[in-house]
């Protein structure tokens, strides 16, 4: 099947890593987020073990919290020893609950505000990704009234386009995140946080989009940021040590999309940043990488069960679930694309082409289009494959929907680690 965690079982049932997903959704209900623990963990050692094996020590990758966001995950994090980035204090906030050593936590965003700001440092955060020159001189304050010396890195915008879909493509220089270097105003903020006494710049950020199955975009943006690097070097005297190189790896979403070997990619860029540190004769630095969706997604299923087949006679068929854009609302969105499945009969040749449609009003709560299915009746179960990654951390309560539990899997065994929201929870914030 699409991925090695997806089989059918011997009653012709979908199952993850080993566990029938029709029974899943029996006992936990439905909408439900199903996740392979093994295959997180899997992920997560995959990029430790390459970016320890070809990056100089200290390099390691950090998990973009925005793909998926619960206590759990940094616990899994954390026993792994991943370092994690952050955009917000309420995932900061998730990861100290966690016990999460934030030392290695990387709060990023291109408006963290004075609160924000207080929080982390207060929480002991590690470093700041600095967007802008307002948040530096908040950080440089902030610090000082702590009495600490605040690490951080600038995110910058080399000036790459990955050549991937435009609302998921951040390293163009016409960006709201970072600071260009092609305009000149990248140097300029530099030489502007040399100045400031309570802040150590160690290095730079960049991230150049997502769903990359390339490494040239990677390779060229390492480029682009050593040139800079040894230009701070040589003109400033100023030598950073770190060179974040961001996320983007992608993900086999249907069988339509490539695949990327993590460890050779990784191998390769680093091959690739050792000739350009030679040719700058720039000492090499440590490099972070901040995989998301590439350490998550192929981990996720999410089970719906099927409320209404209607098919309007000349045009097309549209299969009603009970969930839809307020658990995953990337293809209203991005229009992205996804894999279903009738998990009840996963085995029959498909004999319909259908729009799959959420519960919500709008008609635009789509899940998937064009969808080749064994047309399944009211109560049976769909499955859409490969949606660990921003399908959770992306829900919604529209239209008042309670949100979705999340179970994860691990040694075949299910376990809880996101409890189904409540109606009660629903109206707790409500003043009569
Ligand atoms: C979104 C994002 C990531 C993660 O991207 P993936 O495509 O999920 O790997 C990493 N770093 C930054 C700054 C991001 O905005």
């Amino acid at each position: 099947m699409l991925h090695t965690n997806l089989s059918v079982n011997e009653k012709g049932h979908l199952a993850l890593a080993g566990v029938d997903t029709v029974e899943m959704a029996e006992k936990y209900g439905t909408p439900l987020y199903l996740v392979d623990e093994e295959r997180i963990r899997e992920k997560m050692r995959t990029y430790i073990g390459a970016m320890s094996k070809y990056f100089p020590e200290g390099s390691m990758p950090l998990f973009a919290s925005k793909a998926l966001c619960l206590k759990k995950i940094y616990k899994i994090a954390n026993e792994e020893g991943m370092g994690i980035d952050l955009v917000s204090p309420g995932e900061l906030y998730t990861a100290r609950a966690a016990g999460f050593p934030l030392e290695k936590a990387y709060f990023h965003g291109n408006n963290k505000t004075d609160e924000d700001i207080k929080l982390a440092v207060d929480s002991g955060l590690g470093y700041f990704v600095a967007d802008n020159r307002e948040e530096l001189d908040s950080i440089n304050r902030i610090a000082g009234e702590a009495g600490i010396n605040q690490k951080i890195l600038l995110r910058l915008t080399p000036g790459i386009d990955p050549h991937t879909h435009a609302a998921i493509t951040t390293g163009k220089v016409d960006s709201k995140f970072g600071t260009a270097i092609e305009t000149g105003q990248a140097f300029e903020l530099v030489k502007y946080i040399l100045t400031l006494p309570n802040i150590t710049l160690e290095g730079f950020h960049c991230h150049i989009g997502s769903q990359c199955f390339e490494i040239k975009p990677f390779c060229d943006a390492a480029d682009i940021m050593i040139m800079f690097m040894a230009r701070v070097k040589s003109e400033l005297g100023y030598l950073a040590t770190t060179l974040n190189l961001g996320g983007g790896f992608g993900v086999r979403y249907t069988e339509n999309d490539g695949d990327i070997d993590i460890d050779e990619s990784i191998k390769l860029i680093a091959k690739h940043i050792d000739s350009t540190c030679a040719r700058f004769e720039f000492e090499k630095p440590r490099v972070l990488m901040e995989p998301g969706r590439s350490i998550v997604a192929d981990a996720g299923v999410t089970l719906y069960t099927v409320g209404s087949v209607k098919t309007i006679t000349g045009y097309k068929s549209y299969v009603s679930i009970d969930g839809g854009m307020a658990d995953n609302p990337r293809y209203a969105l991005y229009q992205s694309a996804y894999t279903v499945l009738n998990a009840s009969r996963a085995k029959e040749a498909p004999d319909i082409t259908v729009t799959v449609g959420g519960r919500c009003c709008e008609s635009g709560d789509l899940i998937q289009e064009g969808v080749k299915i064994k047309t399944p009746v009211r109560g049976e179960k769909l499955a859409v494959l490969v949606t660990g990654a921003y399908n959770c951390s992306m829900a919604s309560n529209y239209n008042r929907l309670p949100r979705p539990a999340m179970v994860m899997i691990k040694d075949k065994k299910d376990t809880l680690v996101l409890r189904r929201e409540s109606f009660e929870d629903l109206i707790r914030n409500d003043m009569d």
